[in-house]
């Protein structure tokens, strides 16, 4: 079996589709435009280009964008302060800190500060607690991608086998919290392998749906899966350079071996990537909605 491709390229561009008409409708209808402010502290160019992409789609889709940008020697006051700032700004109904920060910056106290209804990327307690009972307001980006995917191309979720590798706050754990709750797009058997775990392939041999964040390149093999499993690849490995200096992306599956025993497979690039930006623009036209009563 050689796998079809799920493109998350092409998945993420019919939902900003959808997103751009909502928008427009927002606007005319209610004279609401959703508002994104994203706050970049410090010259890291990885952070630099999530950033700047982040920015280009919103205003793509027509999301009032505001982009703050701090120098690396910001203190937590300057940063609480800027927080502050914009949860009390009615323009704004999402607010994205990109992370990592600087090393001198206390995260956790920055992610705590953002008023949960502005939290579009689902980090704050609260929402991490309303998605653990079943009632969240938002879905962080890269989980709620991933099932977009899924869902989008038909892969049968309800009663399957869903093995996750990786337990990350941003990844593992809420992928696997999503796909567990009783409802249409879930309700899945989860089972989630960690560093841990003792017997891996005894696990992802087991899968129905293969989801794979461990932040290695070929954590998975084409020995470890059945044949017909569909494979959601989360990694994104910085493996070298091409001649042109442009990094050279690989995920955590070996593509080429797992691919002929696959039934559907996401590609890195243009896999779970493109997805985790659109959902960003989801969660904020979302928390605009929630703020204005439309939701
Ligand atoms: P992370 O915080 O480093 O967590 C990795 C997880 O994988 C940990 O739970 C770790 O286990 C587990 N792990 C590592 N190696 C393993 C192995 N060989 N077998 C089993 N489990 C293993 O990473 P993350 O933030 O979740 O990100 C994972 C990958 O996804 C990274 O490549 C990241 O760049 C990528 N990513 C992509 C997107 C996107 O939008 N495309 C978004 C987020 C992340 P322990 O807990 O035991 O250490």
């Amino acid at each position: 079996m050689t796998a079809s491709i799920i493109s998350g390229t092409e998945i993420a561009r019919q939902i900003r589709e959808e997103l751009k008409q909502e928008i427009i409708e927002l606007k005319a209808k209610h004279n609401l435009v959703p508002g994104l402010a994203t706050v970049l502290v410090g010259e890291d160019p990885a952070s630099q280009s999530y950033v700047g992409a982040k920015e280009k789609t919103s205003i793509e889709l027509g999301i009032y964008s505001e982009r703050i940008d701090r120098p690396e020697k910001t203190t937590q006051e300057e940063l609480m302060a800027l927080v502050d700032r914009l949860n009390k700004d009615p323009k704004i109904h999402g607010i994205l800190v990109q992370l990592p920060l600087p090393k001198h910056l206390d995260e956790t106290e920055v992610l705590y500060a953002i008023n949960p209804k502005k939290d579009v990327d689902g980090f704050h307690p609260v929402n991490v607690g309303k998605l653990m009972i079943g009632e969240p307001d938002y879905l962080p980006c890269t989980p709620h991608g991933i099932q977009q995917l899924l869902i989008r191309s038909g892969v049968q979720i309800e009663g399957a086998e869903v093995v996750v590798v990786g337990r990350s706050n941003i990844v593992g754990k809420p992928i696997a919290n999503i796909l567990l709750q009783k409802r249409p797009g879930a309700n899945a058997t989860v089972t989630v392998c960690h560093t841990g775990t003792r017997d891996i392939s005894f696990h992802t041999k087991r899968a129905d749906i293969l989801i794979v964040a461990a932040g290695r390149p070929k954590a998975v093999t084409a020995d470890m899966v059945k044949e017909g499993v569909v494979v959601i690849d989360v990694g994104v490995n910085r493996v070298g350079k091409t001649a042109e200096g442009k990094a050279i992306l690989v995920g955590d599956v070996d593509f080429e071996g797992v691919k002929e025993k696959a039934s559907a497979i996401t590609p890195v690039p243009g896999g779970v990537g493109p997805m985790t930006i659109t959902m960003l623009m989801l969660n904020t036209v979302r928390a605009a909605k929630l703020a204005a009563g439309l939701a």
